[in-house]
């Protein structure tokens, strides 16, 4: 890696040279592009695909293994007049139940 030495700044690769992105500096060496195609490929890595859980946590307790924390959602399941059901899903054992209260 190339640093600028008027202001010490990382050089990047110009038209031939390195050359200072900062204060028009340039080298005449070049820059190395392993470091720039390096960061180029960090910005590829694909967006993980796993679903991440939204749900808000709420005190409530597990009917299967009694733990106290549970994610919490709502969900219309039959006709859109009636109240939608309370889901909860255990976050230690990932039991899900509604609620009917
Ligand atoms: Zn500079
Ligand atoms: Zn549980």
């Amino acid at each position: 890696m190339l640093f600028c030495p008027k202001c010490g700044a990382i050089l990047v690769q110009k038209t031939k040279n390195a050359g200072c992105p900062r204060c028009n500096y340039t080298s005449k060496e070049k820059a190395d592009i392993k470091i720039i195609e390096k960061i180029n490929e960090r910005k590829e890595i694909p967006i993980i695909s796993k679903k991440i859980d939204i749900h808000p946590i709420v005190d409530e307790e597990c009917p299967k293994c009694s733990h106290k924390k549970a994610y919490f959602w709502m969900q219309q399941t039959r006709s859109s007049d009636e109240a939608p059901t309370k889901f909860f899903k255990c976050i230690k054992c990932e039991e899900t139940w509604r609620d009917y209260s």
